[in-house]
């Protein structure tokens, strides 16, 4: 497969090229054609040439024949997300599933007037009148994106994007372009006109961070890591930014809970997408009453989650997304083992394929656990109670979600209150959510909730306000 970046929907003719490889068999997937400053620069122009805006139902129109089209082609599009990914089949159907939901939502919120209504009479200050609001398109917005989710991630940048009538320049990971350029043609053939979309890799001075400076792009959206998160923060400069980063999230397990949902809460949230979800499982902090049965039944679980070729349909933990990823979780392994945990189950790695990893006495100091672990990794941490779980899972520098297995609606109402994260969900993993849902974390993770493709959208436009007499 050979693909180019994209010019507000044209393709960029250039001899420079980065090569796409699968992480499993090392096999090359594919290439794409990389952008230079000056197509960045031409991107920028074009975003910013056209004023005539697209109807609402016309957006909803083109995100709706996208959605269509992309569930039609929805075993195809799963199969390169494995191929340049590694993630294995089932993971990446549901992917698709949830891409095609997004679409679905931002087609809905198309549709629906956001305007608001204030009367001015109603205090002695006031007068005859109404203030009414709009929200109008950002004039050109960029969209950054990681590799971990190389389809959904996009789709939620793109998706408001163009709900919102707002051109968008994507900068997806160079380590899963192939993905993002086939979700941009299939917009192109749903009917986006060229100069709301252009899609560039390249060389990170030139295209990244060219974007994050430029004074006529009016919102950076990316979704990565906390170390180019800030990095991008502090080289913005005076425009909108929406940063998603990193997360370290913990499922606390209390005395109280149903131990089969615990179980199998810990294992999916664990190691699904071979652990590579920013909302992923990183801590397990068991009550010290019910540790060593949890311990015994999860172990025994994990036997279920059986690692090896991704495009198996029996597979059900494919790779992480390269060797050296793999490589650096080993470390991070056995820098645990030193300070005295345990493996109970996996550790071992053959090339990117990385087995889901149990451990025990993992202390609460240890990188494992202070730092995210992008891996099919599930360290557990005993605590004493509710009150030294909330401690230890707000005691690191993310904030992003956090799942709690009790049956005590006075428990739950605690952890609801004295975590600090964008989001805690009740007897469910930490990344529980749909599509259309506010979603974000606080501290490192983000500047609080703004994805979700109702919050999404806000971030891609501006509020105006006109005033007439009533
Ligand atoms: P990453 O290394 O931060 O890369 C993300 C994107 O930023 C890529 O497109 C990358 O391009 C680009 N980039 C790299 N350096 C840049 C710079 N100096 N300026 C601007 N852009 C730059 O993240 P990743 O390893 O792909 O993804 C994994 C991380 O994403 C994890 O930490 C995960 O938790 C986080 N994540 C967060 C959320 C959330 O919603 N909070 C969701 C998913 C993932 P290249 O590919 O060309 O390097």
């Amino acid at each position: 497969m050979h693909l180019h970046s994209i010019v507000a929907g044209q393709p960029v003719e250039s001899t420079a090229t980065i090569a796409v490889i699968n992480p499993y068999n090392g096999a090359q997937v594919g290439t794409v054609t990389t952008a230079r400053l000056h197509h960045v620069h031409a991107a920028i122009e074009a975003a910013l040439s056209r004023r005539d805006s697209l109807t609402r139902f016309q957006r909803h129109q083109i995100l709706e024949r996208a959605r269509a089209a992309l569930e039609l082609r929805r075993d195809e599009v799963a199969r390169l997300i494995t191929s340049e990914a590694g993630l294995c089949i089932r993971e990446t159907l549901y992917e698709v599933g949830r891409a095609c939901d997004v679409l679905r939502f931002a087609a809905m919120e198309a549709l629906r007037d956001d305007g608001q209504i204030f009367s001015c009479d109603v205090s002695p200050q006031g007068k005859a009148r109404k203030i009414f609001t709009v929200r109008e398109p950002l004039s050109c917005a960029a969209a950054i994106t990681p590799f971990n989710h190389p389809l959904n991630q996009v789709a939620h940048k793109l998706a408001p994007a163009i709900a919102a009538g707002t051109p968008v320049i994507l900068k997806p990971s160079e380590k899963t372009p192939l993905t993002a350029l086939t979700l941009a043609s299939i917009l192109f053939e749903a009917g986006l006109p060229p100069h709301m979309l252009s899609v560039l890799l390249g060389p990170t001075t030139e295209v990244a961070e060219t974007l994050v400076r430029d004074p006529r792009i009016e919102l950076i959206s990316f979704t990565g890591s906390v170390p180019v998160g800030k990095r991008i923060a502090s080289a913005a400069g005076y425009k909108k930014i929406v940063l998603e980063l990193g997360g370290n999230d913990p499922l606390i397990v209390l005395e109280d809970a149903d131990m089969e949902l615990a179980v199998f809460l810990a294992a999916e949230g664990s190691f699904r997408n071979s652990g590579q979800r920013c909302t992923a499982i990183k801590r397990i902090l068991v009550h010290e009453k019910i540790a060593e049965e949890f311990t015994r039944r999860l172990v025994e679980k994990t036997r279920e989650y059986k690692s090896g070729d991704p495009a198996d349909p029996e597979t059900k933990v494919g790779t992480v997304i390269d060797e050296a990823s793999a490589i650096s979780l080993e470390t991070v392994i056995r820098e645990a083992e030193a300070a005295g945990a345990r493996i109970l189950i996996g550790g071992k790695r053959r090339g990117a394929l990385l087995e889901p990893t149990v451990l025990s006495n993992v202390p609460r100091d240890c990188g494992m656990v202070v730092s995210e672990s992008f891996g099919p990794l599930a360290p557990i941490i005993t605590v004493r109670d509710l009150n030294d779980a909330v401690t230890v899972a707000n005691s690191t520098a993310y904030g992003l979600s956090s799942g709690v297995v009790t049956s005590s609606l006075d428990s739950a109402i605690q952890a609801v209150k004295q975590l600090r994260c964008g989001s805690v969900n009740i007897n469910e993993v930490p990344g529980f959510r749909i599509e259309s849902s506010p979603f974000g974390g606080i501290k490192d993770s983000g500047l609080g909730i703004k994805e979700g493709v109702v919050e999404a959208i806000k971030c891609f436009t501006t509020v105006k306000t006109f005033s007439l007499p009533w």
